[in-house]
């Protein structure tokens, strides 16, 4: 009995708050971010050459608030502990995928040609095939769904958004 508070409470602990991490990005990453919140994102959606954007302030919250669980977690409450461990693990896997892989802030070149990594590159080239906060598809960053799903719907979306121009902005972003 013991062995299961020890090793599976914390397991499910960390691994679901590694899923609902993915889940809540996405989720604020579109009412938020594209919402009210979109002061600071708006600095992701822009070209620039500074090495920092506005929008890294959202990484430095998320950070803060791991921090501060971190702390009540080894002081009063375990568990808290645990899910402070699945949001680092999910920041670690968001700067992987976002901010490594897509959009090279690491110091050296690698777009990957296959696979799942290939489809996550790809989902969020197309999140920022759409200029502006509006019409914008594929919110999440460790899940993405099939690149042609995503490309539909992108499409709809423009038509919304301006039946009048058509354009392969989306087509340019996958061959980029
Ligand atoms: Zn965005
Ligand atoms: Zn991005």
């Amino acid at each position: 009995m013991d062995s299961l508070v020890y090793y599976l409470v914390p397991t499910l602990l960390v691994v679901g708050t590694v899923l609902f991490m993915e889940w809540f990005a996405a989720w604020s990453h579109e009412h938020i971010m594209h919402g009210w919140g979109w002061r600071w994102h708006k600095s992701h959606h822009e070209p620039h050459d500074e090495t920092l954007e506005k929008n890294d302030l959202y990484a430095v919250i998320f950070a803060a608030f791991a921090v501060s669980l971190f702390w009540i977690g080894s002081n009063w409450f375990w568990p808290l502990w645990w899910i402070a461990i699945g949001i680092s693990i999910y920041g670690v896997l968001y700067f992987f995928m976002h901010d490594g892989l897509v959009h090279q802030r690491w110091p050296f070149k690698y777009v990957p040609r296959k696979g799942y990594l290939k489809r996550v590159y790809q989902a969020h080239r197309l999140h920022h095939a759409v200029e502006g906060r509006d019409g914008c598809v594929s919110f999440g960053f460790v899940y993405a769904e099939p690149v042609d799903k995503l490309v539909s719907q992108l499409q709809r979306n423009k038509r919304k958004l301006d039946p009048e121009a058509l354009q392969d902005e989306e087509e340019r972003a996958l061959t980029e």
